[in-house]
């Protein structure tokens, strides 16, 4: 099976597990974390497998745009831009991703510590 049959997230990008979408376009979808760090606490990921940031390649540039441009209008829509919100990508071990398929993580609604763990 390619990764991306198998891939959660892709299945949730193709609507393979009813998960209810916080915003969704052609090249992004994004939706609440099931284990939220912080009071708002969204992923948002390319439709598309890849498997991290450094996954990414020249054919990637626009997704990568989509998906940063989708944290800003994710969090206006969520009310928190004023307050102030952090977006998160983690890339790798070290990092702690734990899901191979890129995603940025939006955490807002609580004053969040600098620097994380
Ligand atoms: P990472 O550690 O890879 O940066 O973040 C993966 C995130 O995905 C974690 O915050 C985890 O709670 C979340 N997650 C893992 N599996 C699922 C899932 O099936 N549905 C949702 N909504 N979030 C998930
Ligand atoms: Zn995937």
């Amino acid at each position: 099976m390619s990764p991306a049959e198998v891939c959660i997230f892709c299945r949730i990008a193709r609507g393979e597990l009813g998960v209810s979408f916080l915003y969704e376009d052609d090249d992004v979808v994004a939706f609440k974390d099931t284990a939220p760090q912080a009071p708002v606490h969204v992923l948002v990921i390319p439709r598309r497998h890849i498997a991290s940031l450094d996954a990414s390649g020249p054919d990637d540039d626009a997704v990568l745009s989509r998906v940063l441009l989708a944290v800003r209008d994710v969090a206006r829509t969520l009310g928190v831009e004023q307050a102030g919100y952090r977006t998160v990508l983690n890339t790798g071990a070290d990092a702690g991703q734990s899901v191979h398929h890129l995603h940025a993580h939006v955490l807002a609604g609580r004053h969040l510590h600098w620097p994380p763990g």
